[in-house]
């Protein structure tokens, strides 16, 4: 850490040229040895792939700069981020939570506790753990108190849009080759025509019979060590979550995700309570305060905070080390870049109480595989983070601009 800092301050002077080494070591050192930097600028690049995701940079006095992402809610987070920059520039980036609570207070009167001011905050977070591992010369897992697992097992979203026919018959043999233990389908079918009408989302009892058959499908089309998880994504209401996670109990699934509206906490409780179906939701919550009543009313079997969007790393620790409390595991939502994929996967490696973590560009591989410098990232179902500073990954920008939202920003500097 110390070479890397002193270097970046000597700038074109050797790195053996002793003498100019301590002086630089003076000017951007505390006795100690603690890189003294300063935050200088904060720019945003917007891409569309599995939804709109915004990457962040922050840049420093000695010429390292942080990467971090922030997804799903990410329309609005380029012009916040924007509007936290002049109050960023100066400020220490390596006091990470110090700078996270600024930013969150300073939302209050706004009402911006969840939503896109979250999710844009997440996105800062982790640009500032990336930038501290950088200056510390660590990786983010071990700047979050070290690892407890050294690789992070990955379950596959298969993104269908209906998981019996052609496309099934294509990606359920693929997930099986590529190692994962675990799959995910959606339930969830706005174009059923057994629907009541285009709103309501009761399902009637042709719904329930196609989702049924769905899964049967999918489980008997995967190897019995394969876990299979379902989504409905908060759509339906208490009576059909309790109807479906019924219906689902010969299958045995990992998990019935979102059976209701996530912030109808009571019916969540009650749909747990009614069935052997596991079940599971969180990723539409937003920070510690988000998950305190789901966890208080054992509302549920599994929490899935997205680091991307739920406050970032630290805070998804925070969360994941509260519902340890509660003996609740953590499956994080995940559906970003291979940078907040491995973002997420230091985090991961940090907590006791983790199950398994999303990956959702399925449909979207030739970007997944060249996003970042270092190629593919999964292997055999597992991430491993690595032990270069930070993230440790690089984009290759030639690649991400392909997904850039026309008429945004590319990390270009304000005018
Ligand atoms: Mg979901």
């Amino acid at each position: 850490m110390l070479k890397r800092t002193a270097y970046a301050a000597l700038g074109s002077i050797s790195p053996f040229s002793l003498p100019s080494l301590a002086r630089a070591i003076q000017s951007s050192s505390t006795p100690y040895q603690r890189p003294k930097l300063k935050i200088t600028d904060v720019r945003t690049a917007q891409v569309l792939v599995h939804g709109p995701q915004t990457h962040v940079r922050i840049y420093t006095d000695q010429g390292i700069y942080g990467q971090g992402e922030a997804t799903d809610a990410a329309v609005g987070a380029s012009s916040l981020i924007r509007g936290w920059r002049r109050m960023l520039i100066g400020l220490d980036p390596l006091n990470v939570e110090a700078i996270w609570e600024r930013i969150r207070t300073i939302g209050i009167f706004a009402g911006a506790q969840a939503g896109q001011y979250v999710c844009a905050l997440s996105g800062v977070e982790i640009a500032l753990w990336d930038l501290a591992g950088k200056a510390l010369g660590l990786p983010i897992y071990q700047l979050l108190g070290g690892k407890f697992r050294d690789k992070v097992q990955i379950y596959c979203d298969s993104d269908m849009d209906v998981p019996i026919g052609p496309e099934a018959d294509r990606k359920l043999p693929w997930i099986k080759a590529q190692g994962f233990k675990a799959m995910k389908i959606d339930l969830d079918d706005a174009r059923d025509p057994a629907r009541w009408d285009s709103f309501n989302w009761t399902a009637t009892n042709g719904e329930i019979d196609r989702m049924v058959k769905w899964v049967s499908h999918v489980h008997e089309s995967i190897p019995d060590y394969m876990a299979l998880a379902c989504d409905m994504h908060g759509r339906y209401d208490a009576a059909t979550g309790k109807k479906v996670a019924k219906a689902l109990e010969p299958f045995k699934l990992m998990w019935l995700e979102e059976p209701c509206p996530p912030e109808d906490i009571d019916a969540m409780t009650d749909i747990r309570h009614s069935t052997s179906t596991p079940i599971a939701c969180g990723e539409n919550l937003y920070m510690r305060w988000g998950y305190r009543e789901l966890l208080d009313k054992e509302a549920v079997d599994i929490i899935q905070p997205d680091f991307e969007k739920v406050g970032g790393l630290a805070e998804a620790q925070k969360v994941a080390n509260m519902a340890q409390a509660y003996y609740v595991p953590v499956a994080p939502h995940c559906v970003v870049s291979p940078i907040g994929q491995m973002a997420t996967a230091h985090a991961c490696a940090t907590f006791p109480n983790f199950l398994a973590c999303e990956w959702h560009w399925i449909n979207h591989q030739d970007l997944w595989k060249a996003w970042v410098k270092e190629g593919e990232i999964i292997v055999n179902g597992y991430v491993t983070p690595p032990d270069r500073p930070g993230i440790g990954l690089e984009m290759d920008e030639e690649v991400a601009k392909k997904a850039q939202i026309p008429g945004t920003p590319w990390f270009e500097p304000e005018t």
